[in-house]
């Protein structure tokens, strides 16, 4: 039963006809993508990482890629994907950004970079590029080093 589910993504030409199971090769890429984070590709695995990974890199909030699960028909709770976001995450394939007091957005970039943030609209933007400096760190307590620093930098329209 169980076993069987990971290949039932690439046997393809299934004979029920389904439309899920039969994959496009960006979906393939997508299902090898979450083999090599170990992770099976399960079918709401599969639909939420083809919104997520399909396309330019995205940063997304729990809500929104839930928005998008029901618009294209798949019946997916909020709580799970939650749960998807943070397996995708814990498998280093999002990277988790707390922005907006406590609610996170998942980029899908996961190389370390700076952001913009327009906070009207609650829209993330790479910063291209180093062009981040930050002067005057702190020593940081003994036998800790800076892992990394996230920059946010807020926007607002000109008046
Ligand atoms: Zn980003």
């Amino acid at each position: 039963m169980i076993e069987d589910a990971s290949d039932d993504l690439h046997t393809g030409a299934s004979e029920d006809g389904m439309a899920d199971v039969v994959m496009a090769p960006q979906q393939t890429a997508i299902a090898e993508r979450l083999r090599k984070a170990g992770l099976r590709p399960t079918r709401q695995r599969m639909a939420l990482g083809t919104l997520l990974f399909a396309g330019e890199d995205r940063h997304v909030s729990a809500e929104m890629l839930h928005a998008e699960a029901l618009a294209i028909g798949e019946q997916v709770s909020l709580a799970t994907v939650y749960n998807t976001l943070h397996q995708f995450t814990g498998a280093g394939l999002l990277r988790e950004l707390a922005i907006d007091g406590g609610k996170a957005y998942f980029d899908t970039n996961t190389s370390n970079h700076n952001h913009f943030f327009i906070e009207a609209d609650g829209e993330l933007m790479d910063i291209p590029g180093d062009t981040i400096r930050v002067d005057g760190l702190p020593e940081p307590p003994d036998g800790m080093k800076v892992s990394h620093i996230d920059v946010v930098v807020r926007l607002v329209p000109k008046t």
